[in-house]
């Protein structure tokens, strides 16, 4: 590993104004997880990094505001959000995808921020946050704004943040009313990267769908919504048939990539089967909170 000068902000908007927006020289760090493995592989060469660890403490925060929203701050870990009570209580699925998200000792300190800003199309958590109408708040020289999670990953490690802007947290909207669940299917161990990640989010009117957010994972260049599978499905009952066309539809909407995991060919039957399957586990256990 190449050296490297580290940083040590005290405020995130300090560590903001040490980026530098046309260069990836110097980057931010929050747990370090994916970074470190960049690092040693040589793909990043840092001169320097600035480690968020130091900055404010209520960056490692979960809160629930009483309108039923999800304040998360970017430095709060995986292994946080699977343990939380705020999260269980308004958003299950979020703990729920955390139990299989690698092991225990990634989960212990990879961060939010981390996780969202690293846009690996394979990552867990983006296609969940986009079902769930998610939103990071971003803080950089001018002020901070809100990206919507499903516009924030543009493609393969790439992100809408300019280069020296900072994800600050991550909001969850009021999830009442709604059912949701996010499906990982893996092809070796159980908290292995997924060969396809499936999320919903739906809420029902007498027995039909009323209205619904399907994202795809693992198979795309980036969380990729499925727009057909949703007209399929919008104010229908989602009975086996029903659930079978929204399949195809799904499947047919979307380019697939393959990779270790999978060919892109295989994906795609994964997601006609797991499409109905994401659907059946949100409206049998993503209780309407
Ligand atoms: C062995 C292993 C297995 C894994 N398996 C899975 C898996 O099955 N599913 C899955 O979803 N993930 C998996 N991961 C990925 C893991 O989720 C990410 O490594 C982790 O979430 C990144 O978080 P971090 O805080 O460590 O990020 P870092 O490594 O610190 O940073 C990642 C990127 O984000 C930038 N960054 C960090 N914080 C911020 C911020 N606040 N604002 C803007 N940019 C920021 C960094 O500059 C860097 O580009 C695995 C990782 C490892 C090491």
């Amino acid at each position: 590993m190449s050296p490297f000068e580290l940083l040590t902000p005290a405020t995130l908007r300090e560590a903001a104004a040490l980026l530098d927006p046309d260069t990836p020289d110097i980057r931010p760090m929050g747990g370090g997880t994916a970074l470190m493995l960049m690092m040693k592989a040589g793909v990043l060469r840092p001169r320097a990094l600035v480690s968020l660890r130091a900055t404010e403490p209520h960056l490692r925060d979960i809160v629930l505001r009483p309108n039923g929203e999800l304040a998360i701050g970017a430095l709060v870990t995986m292994s946080q959000l699977e343990h939380s009570d705020a999260v269980r209580r308004a958003a299950p699925a979020i703990g729920r995808c955390m139990t299989r998200l690698s092991n225990v000792r990634v989960r212990n300190v990879a961060t939010v921020g981390g996780n969202l800003a690293h846009a690996d199309p394979h990552m867990d958590l983006p296609p969940l946050l986009s079902a769930l109408d998610a939103y990071v708040v971003a803080v950089g020289p001018s002020g901070e704004r809100r990206i919507q999670v499903d516009a924030l990953i543009k493609g393969y490690y790439e992100t809408r943040l300019a280069g020296n802007e900072l994800i600050a947290s991550l909001v969850v909207p009021p999830q009442a009313g709604r059912h949701s669940a996010y499906v990982k299917v893996t092809t070796r161990s159980a908290d292995d990267w997924p060969a396809l990640g499936v999320a919903a989010s739906l809420s029902m009117e007498r027995n039909a769908v009323r209205n619904c957010r399907l994202f795809v994972g693992a198979a795309t260049d980036r969380p990729t919504r499925l727009l057909a599978a949703e007209a399929v499905l919008a104010g229908q009952i989602p009975d086996a048939a029903l659930l079978r066309r929204a399949g195809e539809a799904a499947a047919e909407g979307v380019e697939f990539l393959g990779d270790a995991q999978g060919s892109g060919a295989y994906k795609k039957e994964l997601l006609k089967v797991y499409l109905g399957r994401v659907i059946t586990t949100a409206l049998a256990d993503g209780s309407a909170a």
